[in-house]
């Protein structure tokens, strides 16, 4: 027996996707939504979201995706758990190989978002998980009583600094300029926190550990060239994120930095193919656009399995 051919598939199942879900499986079409890991994306390592509208005093991001997640139930979005290797265009219908199994549908929506970019430094890698974090919020409860380092100037070091004096003795707040890009709130919080020492013009460059863990972490002065120890247990990198796009390389049109390029109504390169979220080339990556792009994408999809 042939399998069906559902109208959308949605490959991710953080804010974009299930929004596009939720979209799509209100109006009625047979939607599919296929998510690697844990529902939800990077949400899920925020600790408290306070930009969100509906929300007065913030909630906490599993808690908010849990409620993306009920409300697409209420309209029945179908859920698979499987990671998709590739996507082959047959025209009116769209091939997604997911664990080595065919999958088919009308439309595709890509919204598989971004991850933690790496520093690349010596140990970095061999460090990860006894030492050296990418989310605050899963790890910072490990470090309690002990100095640790934050290392980057966005939302989300300044999120993260903040976060991590809830347990450790000191947070260096690491960053290679002299002003933090984060926004301006996040900002006057860090300057006001006592625990959290600014570390400006200065680049993370090795990390010296063992077996038990991360010892301390070399750091350059970018101006002076001048480079110290800082002694801490936990470092957490949150220099920015790269698209997980690697998969759609060869299929789709990308921009030099991985992400999908898109017009404003979220088509990609290929027809009935659409892409929402971080994954996709844009200027502000928020929670809000995020469900925007999700909503645009599912309505396209509609419109374009109308046109067909
Ligand atoms: P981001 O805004 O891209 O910031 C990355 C930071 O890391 C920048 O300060 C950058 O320095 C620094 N950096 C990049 N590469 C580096 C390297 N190799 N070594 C040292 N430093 C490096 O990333 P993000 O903070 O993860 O935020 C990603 C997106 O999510 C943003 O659009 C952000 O607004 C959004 N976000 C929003 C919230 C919120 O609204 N509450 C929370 C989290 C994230 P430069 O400043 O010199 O470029």
């Amino acid at each position: 027996m042939s399998s069906p051919v559902h109208d959308v598939i949605i490959i991710g199942g953080g804010p974009a996707g299930l929004t596009a879900g939720l979209y799509a499986s209100r109006a009625k079409l047979d939607t599919l939504l296929l998510e690697r890991m844990l529902m939800g994306g990077q949400v899920m390592t925020t600790t408290k979201v306070e930009n969100y509208p509906g929300f007065p005093g913030g909630i906490d991001g599993p808690d908010l995706m849990l409620r993306f997640q009920e409300h697409c139930q209420e309209f029945g979005l179908q859920v698979r758990y499987a990671e998709v290797e590739n996507l082959i265009d047959e025209g009116e219908e769209k091939v997604v190989i997911v664990d080595g199994q065919e999958v088919r549908g009308r439309t595709v929506i890509i919204t598989t978002g971004a991850e933690p970019r790496k520093l690349g430094i010596p140990g970095e890698k061999e460090l990860t998980g006894r030492g050296v974090s990418y989310c605050a919020t899963c790890d910072g409860a490990f470090f309690r009583n002990v100095p640790v380092a934050v290392v980057g100037g966005g939302d989300t070091a300044a999120e993260e600094a903040l976060f991590l004096t809830r347990f450790a003795s000191k947070v260096y707040l690491i960053h290679r300029r002299d002003q933090l890009r984060a926004t301006r709130i996040l900002q006057d919080r860090v300057a006001a926190n006592e625990k959290i020492e600014t570390v400006w013009h200065t680049l993370v460059e090795r990390t010296e550990g063992d077996a038990a863990g991360l010892k301390a972490i070399e750091v350059r002065h970018l101006q002076d060239g001048t480079k110290r120890s800082l002694e801490v247990q936990g470092l957490f990198v949150a220099i920015g994120v790269t698209p997980k796009a690697h998969f759609l390389a060869d299929i789709l049109q990308l921009d030099a930095e991985g992400y999908i390029l898109t017009d404003a109504e979220c088509r990609t390169s290929m027809p009935g193919v659409f892409a929402a979220g971080d994954v996709r080339k844009k200027i502000l990556k928020q929670i809000a656009t995020a469900v925007g792009d999700g909503a645009v994408a599912a309505i396209m999809a509609e419109k374009y399995l109308e046109d067909i």
